[in-house]
């Protein structure tokens, strides 16, 4: 049996559903009070991958923040793939996936040098007051070379486990 320990990160603007997202995939419920993330915390996750793989997955969510802050390199170090995630209810969640997603280009590479791949996940999708479109998000996700985008609701429990795996496929293949 052969274990894969992934580090994945989760980052995008406060309020977006980020501990929503973590908490949601790993311990299978929807918790609907309103939590700050206080600092870095990981949660773990074991998946069995196949007969003979399994994969630990390391989930890094990252505090909340009103506006983009730039991550120390420290909660970068090791990463082997991210979640970039905002909110369809917020353009500026979504406007702010650009500067999450340089920053890890930056700071986040593999260790053949190339940046770590990355899903683009638009949370609250069960929301009828949605103000960022399919299209525009098509086009950004093609743009800024994120492996796939995927809309979610982690309240109704759509797309969780189905984002993570597409994720964990992705950096398994390289
Ligand atoms: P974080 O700051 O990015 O970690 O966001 P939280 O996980 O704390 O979530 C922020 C708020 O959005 C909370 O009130 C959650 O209950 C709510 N929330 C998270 N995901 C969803 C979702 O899929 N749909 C709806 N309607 N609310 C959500």
């Amino acid at each position: 049996m052969t274990e894969h320990l992934l580090k994945i990160l989760v980052v995008g603007d406060g309020n977006v559903g980020k501990s929503s997202f973590v908490h949601r995939y790993v311990n299978g419920h929807f918790n609907q009070t309103y939590k700050m993330t206080v600092g870095v915390e990981f949660s773990v996750k074991m998946l069995q991958w196949s007969d003979k793989e399994k994969v630990r997955l390391q989930l890094w969510d990252i505090a909340g923040q009103e506006r983009f802050i730039s991550m120390t390199r420290i909660y970068y170090k090791g990463a082997m793939g991210c979640v970039v995630m905002f909110d369809v209810t917020s353009s500026s969640s979504f406007r702010s996936c650009r500067h999450w997603k340089q920053d890890l280009d930056n700071k986040a590479m593999l260790p053949n040098g190339e940046s770590i791949p990355c899903i683009l996940l638009a949370n609250k999708c069960d929301l009828p007051q949605r103000v960022v479109s399919a299209d525009s998000i098509d086009r950004f996700s093609e743009a800024n070379g994120f492996i796939a985008w995927m809309e979610i609701s982690v309240k109704d429990n759509k797309n969780i486990g189905e984002a993570m795996r597409r994720l964990v496929e992705n950096i398994l293949s390289v």
